[in-house]
């Protein structure tokens, strides 16, 4: 297949394209590097299957040649990235969402749109299973990102019921691994660039809000079977391994030996209290379900911060 990616120099994006390169697919992969780096797809820039162009997807842009799939995938997505660049992430969720489906119709290709679990904001319901409309703050820090994903998924619906355009929408649960930007503010960069440094570990709050992580290989994988699938409403995808992010940090101790002691900072405004994704849907519609394990995917994330660190 040939298939469209955007947010291609991304944490995601670039794994997903080295997955769909693997599989014999043909990538166009584009992207703005507000967020991403070119980094990221350095390692396929002489593909034969890979073309690069490096584009914002919110000003108007065409893509030659044929097309199979279109993905989705650009936008800051952590915390820090989104709070820093409010406009361009509700102008990216909306504007440049509405482009890549055009861009699907004019090639008569299934689009594929990567949302979020923060369309559940501050969850009421747990773990969340895809019928919750969610908990969100519509005016808060957060919301640029909440509400831009939001409407990227209603705008994706109202392609499919009113062009027929064959759509997959994927909620993302927090995922990590080798290509996170050191600084991006999330807390798996956070506390291995912290530990490995042997600085403090700043956990939020007291710690007591939960997370459950997901492996990168698992993410992309899922995000694949659900694009071959005919489901046209949200799945999650992500690991319902839940712990609170003090039991984390503490694990991030044990795991890299360090003595970083653990200091206290501020709950961000909005931060969600409890995460876990119900996975069923997954597991029944895709067969799908992460097989790695915490430890496991911890192990290449730390070689590949200490590789930064060294090269810094
Ligand atoms: N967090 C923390 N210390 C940090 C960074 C994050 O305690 O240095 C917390 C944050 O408040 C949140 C959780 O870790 O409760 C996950 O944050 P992240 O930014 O990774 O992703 P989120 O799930 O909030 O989008």
């Amino acid at each position: 297949m040939q298939i469209i990616v955007s947010g291609a120099a991304g944490f995601i994006g670039s794994h997903f394209c080295d997955y769909l390169l693997a599989r014999g697919h043909v990538v166009v992969a584009l992207d703005n590097f507000l967020t991403g780096s070119a980094a990221n797809i350095g390692h396929l820039a002489s593909h034969p299957h890979f073309h690069f162009i490096e584009q914002d997807i919110t000003k108007p842009f065409s893509v030659e040649g044929p097309a199979d799939c279109v993905v989705n995938m650009a936008s800051p997505a952590s915390p820090k990235d989104y709070l820093d660049h409010p406009i361009e992430t509700l102008e990216v969720g909306s504007i440049g969402t509405q482009h890549m489906l055009e861009l699907a119709r004019e090639k008569a290709a299934r689009f594929l749109l990567t949302s979020t679990s923060e369309c559940y904001g501050d969850p009421l319901e747990h773990p969340q299973t895809e019928t919750y409309w969610g908990n969100v703050n519509p005016i808060g820090p957060r919301s640029c990102y909440d509400e831009s994903k939001r409407f990227a998924e209603a705008i994706t619906m109202a392609y499919h019921r009113r062009h027929g355009l064959r759509t997959n929408i994927v909620r993302i649960f927090n995922t990590y691994g080798p290509r996170m930007k050191l600084d991006d503010g999330r807390v798996v960069p956070a506390f291995l660039d912290q530990a490995l440094r042997g600085e403090p570990l700043t956990v939020y709050g007291n710690g007591s809000q939960t997370r459950s992580f997901c492996y990168v290989s698992d993410l992309v994988e899922g995000i694949y079977r659900l694009m071959l699938s005919g489901e046209r409403y949200p799945v999650n995808i992500g690991n319902p391994c839940e712990m609170t992010i003090l039991e984390f940090a503490r694990h991030i101790q044990r795991l890299t030996g360090m003595r970083s002691k653990i200091v206290y900072q501020p709950l961000p405004e909005d931060d969600p209290k409890q995460r876990r994704p119900d996975i069923s849907k997954a597991r029944s519609l895709l067969g799908w379900e992460p097989a790695v394990p915490l430890d496991e995917g911890l192990k290449p994330t730390i070689e590949y911060f200490q590789s930064l660190q060294v090269s810094a």
